[in-house]
């Protein structure tokens, strides 16, 4: 399913960080809020995510920071870079979102931002966007993905009704890593399967997938995390289980080797090219 777009014009969310703590290997947990947070309104989806602005250092932008003036009156080049990050609780009681970042290493703007984070920072973003809550009328739910994908799944497990079906074959860097706490606590009448993959040996998340004795009745599965993993599985979905293309959620959320901005233009120039190809002669 195609990632919908934030609107541009959406008004920019200025909040403070209020907390930041580790909740698994790799995952820091920032829960931010503030006065902006009235920008923020619920979308209703299980993968609502939002665009992180990353303001350049060596840039002086306008007071107040507003986008539309920056969109105006400043080069491209030098607009804040933007990071995707799923809301994994939106909380209208305190006023609050919460984000888990993946602290993949020193490399890239949001990972390491968040590892350094503490309360009174801001995080500007825009949003939300979204696509996917589970499927009530589905017979059973598959989750795939890697720790990026965790929010979102974690936030579709707590929207299953009681006495739903899900598999989760989720990816994490060793055994010794599998998380315990990053999952959160579902319904206790859920019937959830979880399957650790670990990157540094043993079968892949294909591998695994394609090992998998599907329940009977119809699936619905979420399948996010790296983009060309992400490519792979939803083949095997399509084209060796017969699962049809709307009952399937897929997106890459990062490629390996590209930063943010680069897999953004390697998805637009892929969409122009197949556009091309597209074309009557
Ligand atoms: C709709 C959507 C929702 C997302 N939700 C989340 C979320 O909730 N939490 C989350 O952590 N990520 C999420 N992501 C993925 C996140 O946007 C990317 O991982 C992003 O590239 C991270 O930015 P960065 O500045 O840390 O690294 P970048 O500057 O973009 O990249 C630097 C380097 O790190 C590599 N890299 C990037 N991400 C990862 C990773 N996860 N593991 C290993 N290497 C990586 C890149 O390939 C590159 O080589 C989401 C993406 C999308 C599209």
């Amino acid at each position: 399913m195609a990632e919908r777009p934030v609107r541009k014009t959406r008004k920019l969310i200025e909040l403070q960080v209020r907390s930041a703590e580790s909740v698994g290997p790799h995952l820091i947990r920032i829960v931010a809020g503030g006065d902006g947070y009235r920008h923020f309104t619920d979308n209703g989806y299980t993968d609502a995510y939002v665009k992180v602005l990353f303001p350049l250092p060596e840039v002086a932008y306008p007071e107040p920071f507003d986008m539309e003036t920056i969109r105006a009156e400043l080069p491209r080049e030098d607009w804040p870079r933007t990071r995707t990050y799923t809301v994994r609780a939106n909380n209208p009681r305190t006023g609050e979102l919460t984000i888990d970042f993946v602290h993949h290493g020193d490399e890239g703007l949001a990972g390491p931002w968040a590892a350094r984070a503490k309360p009174g920072d801001t995080l500007r973003l825009i949003g939300p966007g979204g696509a996917y809550a589970p499927d009530p009328e589905a017979d059973w739910h598959l989750f795939i993905g890697d720790e990026s994908a965790y929010p979102a799944i974690s936030a579709s497990l707590e929207r299953l009704p009681a006495a739903a079906k899900a598999i989760a074959l989720l990816e994490v860097g060793t055994a010794a890593e599998a998380p315990t706490g990053t999952l959160p606590a579902t319904h206790p009448d859920l019937d959830l399967a979880t399957t650790w993959i670990t990157r540094d040996a043993g079968p892949t998340l294909l591998d695994a997938l394609r090992a998998l004795d599907f329940p009977t009745g119809r699936v619905h599965a979420f399948v996010h995390g790296e983009a060309g993993v992400v490519k792979e599985i939803r083949r095997h979905l399509v084209d060796d289980r017969g699962v049809d293309r709307t009952h399937i959620s897929f997106s890459g959320y990062w490629r390996k080797g590209r930063d943010e901005d680069g897999f953004q233009a390697d998805k637009a120039a892929e969409k122009a090219a197949e556009r091309d190809t597209e074309q009557p002669a």
